[in-house]
């Protein structure tokens, strides 16, 4: 362990996680999602960067910390992390020190990847590095939707995204703090919305099969088509998980609808995938009824570009020389960093501490995994740069 972390830096960051995971930061409380924004401007007063703050109905605010003088022909590296939570104050466990965990609602999903973040940024200005930012997303939790068009100005600017997401769980029972498991390859996902009407009738009185137009019919017809576009081989899944509709059992059901998810690891997948649900909404499985398709969610996938590569090998590098062993490898869910990549961006993701519990109540990190992962960051930073 470096130098960096005396134990006046551990009681700072002890405290920053006190104060950030006793506010509950739910995405829709707005409100307390700018309070965990206004904890990490404290911790940062006194630093010579601009800070950027931008405001939208309904969302808390989102923080940009960034260098003030520009060094030209040096990288341009984001730290990135979001301040919102999934889990609601009427569920949510106050900050708690139970051995070597730190305990408290959200704080694996990510205020402890954003303690990381925000201590290696103020070391790292500290020390001088150029063109380097700090990003508190306020709303990643339900995409990113509100800020989409500003964060797309700032990844165009940025070389490299740091995403402080917990790190990642390693694979054969290797220790966490022995080995980190690097998230550089993440899949898209396409969410979409089919809306089925067809007409009432008695379910008695229909006596011609043309004249029973059941939605519900039609969708359970399209759904198995929809479902067959799948494809294991390549990565590519479908999920159907909500269906809804029809009135009773006796009534032909007027409207049915569906909520299908679609995950994809290469963007070729995504416009297949597409092109064949827009063709079976626009089929008629039984005359008469209509299908209103609507692709109401989308991230692109993260694939691995030649900046990621450099990023890992850098990464690696430095762990290698902490002692840890590395690999890196694809996370399921989709995040900011599958944004950043399709702006061309070398993006590294799950460098914050090992945890557990992400959208659940009870969630910890562990103490050696935060304090090591902080004197990774900076040394990889520093890496990056040199
Ligand atoms: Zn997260």
């Amino acid at each position: 362990m470096s130098l960096l972390l005396d134990e006046s830096l551990k009681k700072d960051m002890l405290a920053f996680l006190e104060r950030t995971v006793n506010i509950n930061s739910a995405t829709k409380d707005a409100q307390s999602v700018t309070k965990v924004g206004e904890v990490v401007k404290d911790v940062l007063s006194g630093l010579d960067v601009k800070l950027t703050v931008k405001s939208r109905k309904g969302y808390g605010k989102l923080f940009l910390f960034e260098s003030k003088q520009v060094k030209k022909g040096a990288p341009k590296t984001l730290l990135c992390g979001h301040t919102d939570i999934v889990i609601t104050k009427d569920l949510s466990r106050p900050f708690t020190i139970k051995g070597d965990r730190l305990y408290g609602t959200g704080i694996s999903d990510m205020k402890g990847g954003l303690a990381v973040a925000t201590f290696a940024y103020k070391k790292l200005v500290e020390e001088g590095i150029p063109n380097i930012g700090l990003l508190l997303v306020p709303d990643e939790e339900v995409s990113s939707v509100g800020y989409a068009s500003f964060l797309e100005t700032v990844y165009s600017r940025y070389d490299y995204g740091l995403v402080f997401e917990k790190a990642d769980k390693n694979e054969n029972g290797k220790s966490t703090t022995k080995h980190f498991h690097l998230i550089n390859r993440r899949k898209g996902v396409a969410r979409y919305l089919l809306d089925v009407a067809g007409e009432y009738g008695h379910s008695g009185t229909v006596d011609k099969k043309k004249d029973r137009k059941s939605a519900i019919h039609e969708l359970v017809l399209m759904l198995n088509d929809v479902m067959a576009l799948e494809d294991y081989s390549k990565g590519t899944t479908i999920n159907v998980g909500v269906v809804g509709g029809g009135v009773s059992a006796n009534t032909i059901a007027p409207s049915a609808r569906a909520q299908v998810d679609v995950r994809f690891t290469a963007n070729s997948e995504d416009e297949r995938v597409d092109k064949e649900i827009r063709k079976i909404a626009k089929k008629n499985y039984i005359n008469g009824s209509k299908t209103v398709l609507d692709r109401d969610g989308y991230r692109p996938p993260m694939e691995l570009n030649d900046k990621s590569k450099k990023l890992f090998d850098i990464a690696a590098s430095v762990a290698e020389g902490m002692g840890v062993s590395v690999s890196s490898g694809r996370r399921s869910g989709a995040s900011d960093a599958n944004v950043m990549v399709r702006f061309g961006m070398g993006v590294l993701d799950g460098l914050g501490p090992y945890g557990e519990g992400d959208h659940d109540p009870v969630s910890y990190i562990t103490t050696a995994s935060l304090w090591q992962r902080l004197d990774f960051a900076v040394r990889f930073v520093e890496q990056i740069y040199s």
